[in-house]
């Protein structure tokens, strides 16, 4: 069922409690050192604004353990969104005491409230009830735009959704986006549908192997997993990174993926982990026991871009190989770079394929590249999230 989204309701003079997640990385100085998270807020907050609504934003930050700690403090947060709002933006140093109860109370038509850090309080990761409360008090509406958390259902995620009642309950652009290209647009995709997965580790990816494999027409591995299926074919792996004790899983997939399973033709090892080693490049299987796996050789590469230059969808999640110590990039970089050049709707499933396509340059080329990691992963599962079941769908 499609949610109901920020875009979708009449905002005029509301007050909008909005789940962001302004969880930024920062330095030892309590310097942001990148404030992407902030701005993937910024469309959801411009059209509170825009419908004549104020918006009171929450979000955790880092991992305090229930009870205030400086260091996590969401003050800079609040100070970078005054600057990329071009405007005020008041915070309040509390989550639901006198301070922040206060502020939501008073605040007008235009302004922008940002709460202290809502793991500062026990309730957060209990999902306490009361502590919810006073937050679904404070609004008329709730929002939710915390992608990277909705996995989770942690009490401003899924306790306040429950305490606002008969209240309206969005999702804002952000999730709506991510939903639609993770969720929506896999379930339903333009055919042929190609998957490409790598990574290090086959564990981490059973479940997301298993549903691609549901409903792609061909599903690419790369990375040190290939080596694990390698393994379970009875191939020569050296010194690579495998999973001894995932073989028998990986004989399973092979089994069950047949021919829509495409596993690495060559590979680019190594004898030592590092980027000055003796290199070669061998038939898959074909690994030296003093060698290790570090990336798909060239002739995969290229095989790869061709599967992925007739494909009209495309889902990345996961290096070939070892993209942050070249030479081992090549193999990431021809499939980025495969992937960059196709008409294709491409999905990158967030962490060190995001990163990847944002090394290489190719942000602007791909259709959306997922902000979450564990959050973009189970999605592509196939599992739905409680803490945007309970929103509001459209009528
Ligand atoms: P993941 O978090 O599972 O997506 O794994 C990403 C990490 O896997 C990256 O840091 C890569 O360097 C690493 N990786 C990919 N291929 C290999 C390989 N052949 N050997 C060792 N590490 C690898």
């Amino acid at each position: 069922m499609p949610k109901r989204s920020i875009r979708d309701i009449d905002l005029s003079g509301k007050k909008v409690l909005v789940r962001v997640d302004f969880n930024v990385p920062q330095n030892d100085q309590g310097t942001i050192t990148d404030d992407r998270r902030i701005e993937m807020a910024l469309p959801t907050i411009r059209t509170i604004m825009d419908g004549g609504g104020c918006a009171v934003l929450m979000s955790h930050l880092g991992r305090p353990d229930g009870a205030p700690d400086p260091k996590y403090s969401l003050r800079p947060v609040a100070t970078r969104l005054a600057e990329l709002m071009l405007g005020s933006v008041q915070f309040a140093t509390d989550t639901v005491g006198p301070d922040a109860v206060a502020k939501a109370r008073a605040l007008k038509v235009g302004e922008i409230l940002v709460l202290e850090n809502v793991r500062f309080n026990a309730g957060e990761k209990k999902g306490d009830p009361e502590y919810a409360q006073i937050l679904a008090d404070m609004a008329d509406v709730y929002c939710n735009d915390a992608f990277g958390t909705c996995h989770r259902k942690d009490g401003s995620m899924y306790a306040v959704p429950i305490a606002m009642g008969s209240k309206p309950k969005v999702v804002g652009l952000l999730v709506q986006k991510e939903i639609k290209y993770l969720s929506d647009v896999i379930r339903s995709p333009e055919r042929p549908f190609v998957a490409i997965l790598g990574g290090a580790k086959v564990s981490d990816k059973i479940n997301v192997i298993g549903n691609l494999l549901a409903v792609c027409d061909k599903v690419l591995i790369g990375g040190a997993m290939a080596y694990t299926f390698s393994l379970a074919q009875g191939g020569g792996v050296g010194k690579s990174l495998v999973e001894a004790d995932k073989v028998e899983l990986a004989k399973k997939l092979l089994d069950d993926g047949g021919a829509k399973l495409v596993l690495p033709s060559d590979t680019h090892c190594a004898k030592e982990f590092n980027a000055t080693s003796e290199r070669v490049i061998v038939s898959a299987g074909e690994i030296p026991d003093d060698f290790q796996g570090l990336d798909i050789g060239p002739k995969t590469a290229e095989s790869y871009a061709a599967i992925i230059g007739s494909a009209k969808t495309v889902i990345w999640n996961g290096p070939m190989g070892v993209f942050e110590m070249p030479p081992f990039d090549l193999g990431t970089r021809a499939v980025a770079q495969a992937i960059a050049d196709s008409q294709a709707t491409s999905i990158i499933g967030g962490g060190d394929s995001a990163a990847a396509i944002a090394q290489f340059g190719f942000e602007d080329k791909v259709t959306h590249v997922s902000t979450g990691g564990g959050a973009s992963l189970e999605m592509l599962e196939g599992k739905t999230f409680a803490a945007v079941d309970i929103l509001d769908d459209l009528p």
